[in-house]
């Protein structure tokens, strides 16, 4: 960077500094700035957009264009070059810009005599924020160095645009950011209705000091927190680390970024220009997060991730914000975070009252946490994480998968009445609790609920369910960090067993791999983990788990009935290999003298079509069967129950799956083996209408959903509902939903 630019930047900056300070209203502020920039930078025109909303960018102020067309000239995100360099986030640097594609002419600003634009996105951490533009009349392109300090300006543009610095008050103008009201549409992960406040999984780091006058300190500053952060990494490798080799990968990148001297060398630059060292951090972080939604390359994509990660330790380091914020868990806590697994989000335990997502996926197991825990949850909620603010109050429609961001009263209002509507349901399904499922046509269907904590056990008497047809025994294993003990999971065994008080738990043997994944235990680098090396499979490879956990639950009987059951068995000789690990297990308890359960019965998990198949001595010789509809359908569909882009894309109530289903009911029932649905499909009143037609006569459900499925069922006759599915199949539809849907509402 030669000298006079630099100190050019550096001067520029010195003024913004000067501007910001002043205590004048944002209107005031952006045309001062607008006004420096354009004098320092000798161009005609220098302009600042700003997102109004997510898709419209409004001309906020201006140096050169006509003033009346300040907030009356807007734009769509892709629209024109300034809609281009929003989208793109990169910037758009011209000669002639009329005779450049997609320019779009604006009378109203009397731009058509600037020939040059140069346009540089005002974004903070990949989030784009508005845009800055300087024009001139010569038709030339803006040098490097003229575009380095446009970006470090505007750099300093987006920390102001976060913190609100150019908040316009008069009416029509934009409003704080971070303060207006936001509704985000996603998609439906568990239903149910919450208003509480935001609770963020990774607070946002604040730079309240983007410019500094004192680049020796910056430096001094940004040193010293590298410093502390080789100090961390070396640490994280130390050998009191487990020395666990994909870990130690990563922290070696971690160190090889912490000892790069062309990162260092950038962020002093940037200080030498005028920046904090917060904000060349971030200037820095900026580039590698745009680069990351860009890279395709996926060792490339993962380095910049891991640099992003580095990034941000370095951030807390500077600003003294540690990860865990400190911010105080508000009541009714709303969680907010881009992703979480079940071990995470179990170790929030049952204070949240709604979960929001970024990303995740309606089959991942944080969904059934939250599901069973009865949480709202809304998933692929775009921009959650950048608009909300710890504290911030917000409504979650987990009905509509909508998520109202600081509502305005009306809103509220309106979301309060259908709170209490809600709770009015409710008390329809509390007072046929203690009644049994049964159909108009004398049916009744066994409704048991899925488990997997001991807190869900007081459900067993709230939801009325007839006993837990799933009990996720792994869920006990992803809440700890580090593998328990045998005594320990026997009393646990134990103490469910007592909760349930005499009624029927299926325990299922642990299901790890997937999506669910043992901080404690090695990971495995899968390419497709859910068809991976996982449950009953890990069980008989690594036997050493599955026999303690066997010991653990015949100790915990001790003298009682017991059920238990073995995940993803694909083929019989997996059943039986498992059950002879049972049946040694039960042995040896023998041996030691302790009491045996009075009653055994064990049974597999039919989660894979080739279990269908299976011969008839198998169908004979389980005890039971549970079908896993979330994994059974994922396969017969071939469609990954975590990925929401073909998750839907096959109805439950498909024709051909129907028909699956009905062969593997009349399989059971020739070798009269007791079969239960379990997935979360069972849990829908539809869906569970349909099951229970085709022949299912115990279905196992998440415990908020037993009252509206009771009502359901207690309202039909599963005759009539069987002759309505076959004329839908004998119509040649796709899917008897319709049919179904249509029959109901006839109903009344
Ligand atoms: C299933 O696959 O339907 C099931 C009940 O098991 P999980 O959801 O825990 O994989
Ligand atoms: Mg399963």
């Amino acid at each position: 960077m030669p000298e006079r630019q630099e100190s050019e930047s550096r001067k520029l900056l010195g003024r913004l500094r000067a501007a910001l300070a002043e205590t004048s209203a944002g209107q005031a502020r952006l045309n001062h700035i607008v006004s420096l920039i354009a004098t320092s930078m000798l161009t005609e025109v220098c302009s600042i957009y700003l997102f109004r909303d997510a898709e419209t960018l409004e001309l906020c102020a201006t140096e050169g264009l006509k003033p009346e067309s300040v907030h009356k000239t807007r734009m769509r995100l892709g629209e024109g070059l300034v809609g281009r360099t929003a989208r793109t986030r990169t910037v758009v640097n011209t000669a002639n810009a009329p005779g450049e594609k997609g320019f779009r002419y604006m009378p109203e600003t009397g731009e058509e005599r600037y020939s040059s634009f140069c346009g540089i996105p005002i974004q903070r951490l990949g989030e784009a924020l508005g845009v800055l533009v300087v024009q001139s009349k010569a038709a030339r392109e803006f040098t490097a160095d003229e575009v380095y300090a446009l970006e470090v300006v505007a750099m300093v543009l987006a920390e102001m645009t976060e913190l609100g610095a150019f908040v316009v008050g008069d009416a029509g103008a934009l409003s704080p950011r971070h303060q207006r009201p936001v509704m985000i549409r996603g998609t439906i992960g568990q239903e149910g209705s919450v208003a509480g406040r935001v609770y963020l999984h990774e607070p946002r780091v604040v730079v309240t000091n983007p410019i500094s006058d004192d680049p020796e300190r910056e430096v001094i500053r940004l040193r010293e927190a590298i410093d502390t952060l080789r100090a961390a990494v070396d640490g994280m490798l130390s050998s009191e680390m487990p020395v666990d080799p994909e870990q130690v990968q990563v922290f070696e990148t971690y160190r090889m970024f912490a000892n790069s001297k062309s990162w260092l060398r950038r962020m002093e630059e940037d200080i030498a220009n005028g920046l904090s060292a917060e904000a060349a951090v971030e200037k820095e972080q900026s580039l590698a997060r745009s680069r990351m939604s860009q890279a395709s390359d996926l060792y490339l994509r993962e380095r910049l991730h891991d640099l992003d990660d580095l990034s941000n330790r370095l951030l807390r380091i500077l600003t003294g914000q540690g990860s865990d914020t400190g911010a105080e868990m508000p009541e009714n806590p709303v969680l907010i975070a881009r992703n979480i697994g079940p071990g995470e989000l179990l170790e929030y335990g049952r204070t949240l009252k709604g979960i929001v997502l970024e990303e995740g996926s309606v089959g991942s197991h944080a969904a059934i946490v939250a599901r069973a825990w009865a949480i709202p949850l809304v998933i692929h909620a775009t921009g959650i994480t950048t608009e909300a603010l710890n504290g911030n109050a917000i409504l979650v429609d987990g009905d509509q998968g909508i998520v109202h961001l600081r509502p305005e009263e009306t809103v509220r209002k309106a979301f309060d009445e259908k709170i209490a509507m809600q709770a009015r349901a409710l008390e329809r399904y509390v007072s046929i609790r203690d009644l049994p499922a049964q159909a108009l046509c004398g049916s009744v269907v066994a409704l048991h609920m899925n488990a997997g904590l001991m807190a869900d056990l007081p459900s067993l008497t709230g939801s009325g369910a007839e006993g837990v047809g799933l009990f996720r025994t792994e869920l006990q294993f992803l809440v700890r960090n580090k593998m328990p003990q045998r005594a320990e999971l026997s009393a646990l065994y134990s103490r469910v067993m007592d909760s349930a008080k005499g009624k029927r738990v299926a325990f299922r043997t642990l299901d790890i791999g997937s999506d669910k994944v043992l901080s404690y235990m090695k990971p495995n680098d899968e390419p497709n983990p859910a068809m991976g090396w996982r449950a009953i499979r890990v069980g008989l490879d690594k036997p050493g788990v599955l026999r303690m956990q066997l010991q653990a639950l015949i100790r915990a009987a001790a003298g009682r009935p017991l059920s238990v059951m073995f995940p993803f068995i694909t083929q019989p000789e997996e059943f039986r290999a498992a059950r002879a690990e049972f049946d040694k297990a039960m042995a040896r308890e023998t041996i030691l003298g302790h009491p045996l359960p009075a009653k055994v019965e064990v049974g597999a998990m039919l989660e894979t079509p080739s279990l269908a198949f299976a011969n008839d001595r198998f169908f004979r010789e389980v005890d039971f069967i549970s079908l896993g509809g979330n994994d059974l359908k994922q396969f017969f569909f071939a469609a990954d129950r975590e990925n929401e882009r073909v998750r839907r894309r096959y109805d439950t109530l498909d024709v051909s799956f129907l028909s699956f289903l009905e062969m593997i009911i009349a399989r059971c029932k020739a070798a009269d083996t007791p079969l239960s649905f379990c997935g979360e499909d069972a849990g829908r009143p539809i869906e569970a209408l349909v099951f229970a037609a085709l022949g299912f006569r115990m279905l196992s459900m998440r415990p908020a959903s037993v009252g509206p499925v009771k009502h359901l069922l207690r309202r039909v006759n599963l005759t009539e509902a069987k002759a309505v599915i076959d004329a839908s199949r004998a119509r040649g539809d796709q899917s008897v939903r319709g049919a179904v849907t249509e029959w109901l509402a006839g109903l009344g």
